[in-house]
């Protein structure tokens, strides 16, 4: 069985049940359909605006391929500082304001710091970036 939404000529909408297209066709051509409102026979299907909706995600996901490349983009940035970079622990801010007033080495550095620090650090011009992928792993220091 397949449902229509039909309209009449007077557009009335209503709604019909068929075995198949072709027997609506047909119907509709013996002007066996009325619309149960006037009793139209002059009555055409509605244009259908199918949708699927999701029950588990509000958004869509990313296609598997897009979110593995990502990733892989993110964690090799990752690997990068990791590898290259100076660990400051909660020194971050601080060290951060040091070099860029030319106090301290110029050289790359990660480790934590407030919300408020890293606002404060924007707000001087200090140039910040968040770690990508989750909470920073800290070095072995042994
Ligand atoms: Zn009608």
């Amino acid at each position: 069985m397949i449902r229509y939404a039909l309209a009449c000529d007077h557009a009335h909408e209503f709604e019909g049940w068929f075995g198949s297209s072709d027997d609506y066709d047909a119907q509709a051509d013996a002007g066996q359909i009325g619309c149960p409102t006037c009793g139209s026979t002059a009555v055409t299907k509605q244009i259908m605006a199918p949708m699927v909706a999701g029950t588990k995600r509000n958004t869509p996901a990313l296609p598997a391929q897009a979110r593995e490349v990502m990733m892989a983009a993110m964690a090799q940035v990752r690997q990068h500082v990791e590898d290259n970079f100076d660990y400051v622990g909660d020194a971050f801010a601080t060290e951060a304001r040091a070099i860029h007033d030319g106090k301290s080495e110029e050289r790359g550095i990660y480790g934590e710091a407030t919300p408020a620090e890293v606002r404060k650090l924007v707000d001087d011009g200090v140039p910040v970036a968040p770690m990508p992928g989750d909470s920073i792993k800290k070095p072995q220091l042994n």
